[in-house]
Parts: C-alpha cells; structure tokens; sequence
C-alpha cells in the first residue's frame, strides 16, 4: 500500500515536520499511518522511534483518539524489533507521557530500545 502523509500536521511540531519531510531522519519502517526513525541521540545500540503519521500529544491521547492506530504504532514497534534481530534477545519500549516523566516530543512516539544488557530496573 502506497504510504500516505499525515492528515494532521502541527506546524510546529518536530515529529509532524519528520513525518512530512521537512527534517531529515534516517527511516527503518513504515506504513501506511506509522513512521519508524532512528533516535538522534541513541541510548542503546538500538534506538528507534516508532510513532503515528497524524498528530497525537502522546499514547493517553492517541489510545483514546484512535485506538486502531495505537494498534498499528504497536504493530510497527513489533516489526521493527523483529526487523532489528530483537524478537529473540528482549526489547523494551517506553512511552514517556508528560514532561514530569521525561516527554521533551510532544508527538505520540514509542522509544524501542535493545541490543545491550537491561536489568529489570525502570529508571
Ligand atoms: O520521550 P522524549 O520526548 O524525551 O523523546 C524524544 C526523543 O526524540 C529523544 O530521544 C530525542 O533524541 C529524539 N529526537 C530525534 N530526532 C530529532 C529530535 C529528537 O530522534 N530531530
């Protein structure tokens, strides 16, 4: 199926900007409303971005909205893995909501991260 552009763009939203070409970010994956993207600034030898094309503040508000598409956001953060040999070594994805936690993106957005040793401790 031929990837559309978001229907939603926030103009001044950096993960809307992604989505429609106007910064550049190194793509592993996508579909026909999710984007796949290397993070910038990677934490682990894996580090990829998963996220809705339409603009959604974060996963609360995404679920909510459109929860079909939360499920293709969580269907392209499996294929990533799998595409990235994580599906057999463990992964873990986080959805920072909310500055408190961390948000600095507010575009609904899935960090899958792997490739190193994790120890149970969330932080
Ligand atoms: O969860 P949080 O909002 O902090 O995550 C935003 C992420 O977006 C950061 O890990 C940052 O490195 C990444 N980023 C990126 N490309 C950009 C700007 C930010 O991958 N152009």
């Amino acid at each position: 199926m031929e990837p559309t552009i978001c229907l939603v763009t926030v103009a001044d939203c950096l993960f809307c900007r992604i989505v429609v070409g106007e910064i550049p970010a190194t793509v592993v994956a996508e579909t026909e409303r999710t984007l796949a993207f290397r993070d910038i600034a990677p934490k682990a030898p894996t580090h990829v971005l998963v996220i809705p094309k339409e603009h959604y503040a974060d996963v609360a508000t995404l679920a909510v909205g459109d929860a079909v598409l939360a499920g293709e956001v969580l269907a392209t953060v499996a294929d990533v893995a799998a595409a990235e040999g994580l599906d057999g070594t463990g992964f873990r994805v986080i959805f920072n909501t909310g500055a408190s936690v961390g948000q600095t993106v507010f575009h609904a957005h899935a960090h899958v991260l792997g490739g190193v040793d994790m120890d149970g401790d969330l932080t």
